[in-house]
């Protein structure tokens, strides 16, 4: 076995893989860029190497700093974790030639699989049912379009080198064609810097179920049974579980015996994962699931399997790496149990699932979950930034229960009793979908959350009573912390005046201004100033509260609802900001497309641009009517808070 691996990766993968080298008696070595000098992967490992600026492609991009940084600490193996690095043949064939192990499968199977279309032509060949489409050479529009037409719509383009659901535009009609394939094979060139695409048909309402497999270096290979992984946004994942529900045993063999030829077909050495497109209108039968791509390393929502097997996937691969067998033999892996893993991200499902950055005030994890096993998979802790440059997800839930319901229970729960203050993040959508009637009852299908959007992402108004204890928190009375992290407890007076106080807060763009009264005995009146407004008499110390400050804000945890309110008003800040009537970047990022100019007339909810940020893009739509007084140009790089759009002062 290795005595010292480098964890080419950031965040709770790195963390994840390095909890298991050091059970295994490993020792790691880290690398960060400058933005993660003080990052949690860092802290945890035996040694850690700057690799440089923020940028992923001047840091965990940069394949020679990296394999310098392995050279001179003396490690003999390099995981690449997943996404970075992880499926680049390019840098594993310069890890090898530094007489380095890469901790993964060999670069003729990762250029097999790597892009889409050769990966269905070879399987196609393998005889492993592929999605029927077009994944040939030519790529002028006439001929995509032609060949749209004959697969029928409505159909899906898809970067061929894609991942993480980028680059792929659903289209329904022969109009959309030209728009929609433009927009895909730009964001193809910005994520993958390969404007190729593939045409496939679209299967509609169907389920996404992908095999975990593993091979060795002496031609073994196994499956660790599947995941689904159906509830998806945008062709993300959101939720993933296994096994599959109502998985048959013929549907099972079927699937699972294609994702073994599939990894035979290249003589796949370590983890990987071979995805498959299920048509479940009629049920999940073995003739209606077609192979849509192989992902060559280990995937994010790997802990659902090692939950249901209770086998350790990272201990696997090193292992296999190392040059050992696997492990076990097929019939010595049982499935036991049902497991669920949430993905937490920072992103805001309000605004369209915009991403978000932010400091992380306040973070609090459950310790437990409603009698389920419950793992918390972190690449943060509370002080920590999230930083724009690299993927915004914060954590990962799971949860492990003896059905699927007791799973989704426990998720519900640990959703609950997560906190988190300081940047705007998923979890009530994420309880919200754990609790979704047709998902719960497992009617799963990829378009569920779509359908549900509005339900499931509709903005949440905190109870009178918790706003009226917001106020009293804000106002300063002696408030006792919960525990003793400086951000929970106030600096303010602690003697409260009798006399009446008032208190303003702002939800959104409500402005609640509250009269509190100290009672005696910690006891205080709070009382809404408005029609009808409601006087809640509360206690300070109630347990009851969970409620945290934050510079300019104040949060309340509601079951797993966290309203956040401000201290200022936020539109007169946009104003000042905005020097008038702004629309503000929302995020770092770079202007790709504008479609309106100076002088224009514009109706609320209509396209002005489309800012590429985190490589995805996002559609700035005009948040009221108005006439636009000046726009950010094509290809401008934004900040956080820059003005995109002003518009002329209204004479209203
Ligand atoms: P897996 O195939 O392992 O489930 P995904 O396909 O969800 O992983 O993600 C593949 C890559 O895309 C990962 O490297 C991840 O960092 C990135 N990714 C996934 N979701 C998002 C997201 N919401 N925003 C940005 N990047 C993402
Ligand atoms: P990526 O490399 O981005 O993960 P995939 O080919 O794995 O791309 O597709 C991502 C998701 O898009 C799938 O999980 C599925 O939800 C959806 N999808 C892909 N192909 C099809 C298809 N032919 N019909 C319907 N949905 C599809
Ligand atoms: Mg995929």
């Amino acid at each position: 076995m290795f005595k010292k691996i480098l964890v080419a990766n950031r965040g709770e993968i790195a963390v994840r893989i390095m909890r298991t080298a050091a059970r295994m008696g490993i020792s790691t070595v880290a690398v960060y860029s400058d933005a993660d000098r003080d990052a949690l992967h860092g802290a945890g490992a035996d040694e850690a190497v700057h690799i440089g600026p923020p940028s992923a492609a001047e840091s965990y991009l940069n394949g020679e700093r990296i394999i310098a940084a392995a050279k001179a600490t003396g490690a003999e193996a390099i995981h690449p974790g997943y996404g970075f690095l992880a499926e680049n043949p390019d840098f594993v064939e310069a890890v090898e030639k530094a007489g380095l192990v890469f901790i993964g499968p060999t670069v003729p199977a990762i250029r097999a699989m790597g892009l889409k279309d050769a990966a269905k032509q070879l399987m196609e060949r393998a005889g492993v049912p592929v999605v029927p489409g077009y994944h040939d050479e030519a790529q002028e529009l006439v001929v995509l379009a032609t060949k749209a037409r004959e697969i029928g719509y409505p159909v899906l383009v898809k970067a061929r080198a894609g991942g993480g659901g980028k680059g792929m535009r659903r289209i329904d009609h022969p109009d959309e064609f030209a728009e929609a394939l433009a927009a895909a094979k730009r964001e193809a060139r910005a994520s993958f810097g390969d404007s190729r695409v593939i045409v496939e048909k679209l299967i509609k309402n169907p389920r996404h179920i992908e095999v975990q497999i593993f091979g060795d270096r002496y031609g073994n290979v196994i499956h660790l049974f599947e995941r689904d992984c159906s509830a998806q946004r945008r062709h993300q994942k959101v939720i993933e579980e296994a096994p599959a529900p109502g998985m048959t045993a013929a549907m099972r063999a079927a699937m699972t015996n294609a994702a073994i030829r599939a990894a035979q077909a290249i003589g796949y050495v370590g983890a990987g994962t071979v995805e498959f497109i299920v048509d479940a209108s009629k049920g999940l039968r073995p003739d209606r699931f077609w192979f849509m791509e192989m992902n060559t390393r280990l995937q994010v929502e790997h802990p659902v399997t090692e939950m249901v097997t209770g086998l350790d996937l990272v201990e696997w691969q090193l292992r296999i790496a190392a040059g050992e067998a696997l492990p076990l033999e097929q019939d010595a892996i049982a499935l036991s149990g049902h497991a669920v893993e949430a993905r937490i991200y920072a992103e805001d499902p309000a605004r369209d699932f915009l991403p978000a950055t932010g400091k992380l005030y306040h973070l609090r994890f459950p310790q437990e979950a409603a009698g389920t096993a419950l793992r918390i998979d972190s690449g943060v802790r509370q002080g920590d930034e999230i930083q724009p440059y690299y993927d915004p997800l914060i954590a990962k839930i799971i949860t492990h229960g003896e059905s699927r319901d007791a799973a989704l229970e426990g998720l519900g729960k640990a959703l609950a009793k997560t906190e988190i203050a300081g940047a705007t993040v998923n979890t009530t959508f994420l309880s919200r979908l754990a609790q979704d009637p047709d998902f719960v009852s497992a009617k799963l299908d990829t378009d569920l959350i779509a359908r549900r959007q509005a339900v499931l992402t509709a903005k949440s108004e905190p109870s009178t009573r918790a706003s009226a204890a917001a106020a009293l928190a804000a106002s300063g009375a002696r408030w006792k912390p919960r525990a003793s992290d400086p951000f929970d407890s106030f600096s303010g007076y602690t003697h409260f005046h009798p006399l009446t106080q008032k208190q303003t807060l702002h939800y959104g763009e409500k402005a609640l201004t509250y009269a509190i009264t100290g009672q005696g005995g910690g006891q205080f009146s709070v009382h809404l100033e408005a029609p009808e407004g409601e006087t809640f008499v509360l206690s300070v110390d109630d347990p009851e509260w969970r409620i945290v400050a934050w510079p300019g804000h104040l949060t309340v945890f509601e079951g797993a609802e966290a309203h956040t309110f401000q201290l200022h008003d936020p539109l007169a800040l946009t104003e000042n900001v905005g020097g008038g009537n702004g629309l503000l970047a929302p995020m770092p990022g770079l202007v790709k497309v504008v479609r309106a100019s100076a002088g224009d007339g514009v109706r609320k909810g209509q396209p002005l641009l489309v800012l590429e940020a985190m490589k995805m893009e996002h559609t700035i739509t005009a948040p009221h009517d108005g006439v636009i007084a000046e726009i950010a140009a094509e290809g401008a790089q934004v900040n956080d808070g820059t003005m995109l759009v002003r518009f002329v002062a209204s004479e209203t």
